[in-house]
Formats: C-alpha cells, sequence, structure tokens
C-alpha cells in the first residue's frame, strides 16, 4: 500500500516555538515537507526570502488569491499570510506529510477543506515563559509584542478545536512528541479509507 502524505497544521501563540520546533523536526525525520508560506509583513533581521517566508506587496498577495493560488490564506495582525497550493499538492502526492504552520483561522479553513488533516497546538510551558521568549526575541516593539498577546488571549478560545496540544518544554522530547502522534495519526480509519474500503470488497467477494 502506497504511503499517502497528509496535512499536519501547527498552530500556537506567537513565542511558543514553533518555528524552532518545526525546524528540528524536518532536520530529525525524512518524511516532513515544510511549507513556505508567503507574507506581506517585512521580514525581521536574518529572515531569507524563500526560506522563512515568500515576502509580497499587498498587490502580489491579493493577485496569488484571485489566481486561487493558495490553499489557504488569512489576516493576522494587519498583515496577510498564505500557503502556496503547488508545493503543498506536490508534496502530498509523493507521499510526504507535508507541515504548514499558520495560524488558527487558516487551521480552521484547512480541517473544513481536508478533513484528514492533524491539528495541533504548540503551547509553551506558561504565560510568563511565552512572554519572557516574545521579549527576548528582541525583535518586536512593545506595541507589537502587546498585539501579539491580544491575539494569543484570542486564539485561546479556538484550541479545543486541534486534535492535539503540544507543551513546548524541551525542544527534544517535544520533537519526539510530535513525530509520535503523526505516526499513530496515520493509523487512524479516517486517514485508510481506501484500504479499509478494498478488504472489505475483498472479504464481501469470498461471502
Ligand atoms: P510571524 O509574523 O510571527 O512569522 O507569524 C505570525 C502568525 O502567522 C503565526 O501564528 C504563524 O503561524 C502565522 N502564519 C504563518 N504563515 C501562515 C500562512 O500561510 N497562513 C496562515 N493562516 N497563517 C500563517
Amino acid at each position: 500500500m502506497k504511503r499517502k502524505g497528509i496535512l499536519i497544521v501547527v498552530s500556537g501563540f506567537s513565542g511558543a516555538g514553533k518555528g524552532t520546533l518545526m525546524k528540528q523536526l524536518v532536520r530529525t525525520y525524512e518524511n516532513y515537507a515544510l511549507s513556505v508560506s508567503m507574507t506581506t509583513r517585512s521580514p525581521r533581521p536574518g529572515e531569507e526570502e524563500g526560506k522563512e517566508y515568500f515576502f509580497v506587496s499587498r498587490e502580489e498577495f491579493e493577485k496569488k488569491i484571485e489566481q486561487d493560488g493558495l490553499v489557504e490564506y488569512a489576516l493576522y495582525c494587519d498583515n496577510y499570510y498564505g500557503t502556496p497550493r503547488e508545493y503543498v499538492e506536490r508534496q502530498l502526492e509523493k507521499g510526504r506529510d507535508v507541515i504548514l504552520e499558520i495560524e488558527i483561522q487558516g487551521a480552521l479553513k484547512i480541517k473544513k477543506k481536508f478533513p484528514s488533516a492533524v491539528l495541533m497546538f504548540v503551547m509553551p510551558p506558561s504565560i510568563g515563559e511565552l512572554k519572557k521568549r516574545l521579549e527576548g526575541r528582541g525583535t518586536e516593539s512593545p506595541e507589537v509584542i502587546s498585539k501579539r498577546l491580544k491575539r494569543a488571549a484570542e486564539e485561546a478560545e479556538g484550541i479545543e478545536q486541534y486534535d492535539y496540544i503540544v507543551i513546548n518544554d524541551k525542544l527534544e522530547e517535544c520533537v519526539l512528541k510530535m513525530h509520535t502522534l503523526i505516526l499513530a495519526a496515520h493509523d487512524a480509519p479516517v486517514r485508510n479509507k481506501e484500504f479499509i474500503e478494498n478488504m472489505k470488497k475483498e472479504l464481501e467477494a469470498l461471502c
């Protein structure tokens, strides 16, 4: 049976450490493909075009929407963020699990369009730790930090709609936990419909 790739949606409060976690997951295990989003926000120091994001103008982003070139998109703290369609479809066809690191509005759109997607929410060990990480990053102004904390409070309302929460305390442990949950999700009946149907048909033919 050919292994089918699934969509893994990873959300979490800004500063929860999703980026580091995802990079480590992809580095440690072979079968993952990390989708690079398109955004209208400005690059942070050290961010590279095509690596963290494809940085585009508002006009370019809106053109991509018109062309139906995005699997989902959302407005987050005054900027657009979206998932380019082509890469995702190509990787899934190859049987790879595609990771989308996206916020909650996009995550819920994916859940509707792709019911077999696995939704994970990364949480910091505590809110004190979250604030410390956001301030420690040193790349955002106090105004942006407070906007992001407010947004975190809004996102917390939707956590119950995710399949799993993952607490990001120790990096390696958290990466292993995510990988294990994804492996288990592959074996759920909802993600093996074809295999089950075929077996049922073969059984019926024998009766
Ligand atoms: P940041 O500006 O910190 O890189 O990202 C802000 C938020 O946008 C994060 O919660 C991140 O997960 C989310 N995000 C990044 N790419 C996408 C995307 O393609 N679609 C959606 N809906 N959210 C995204």
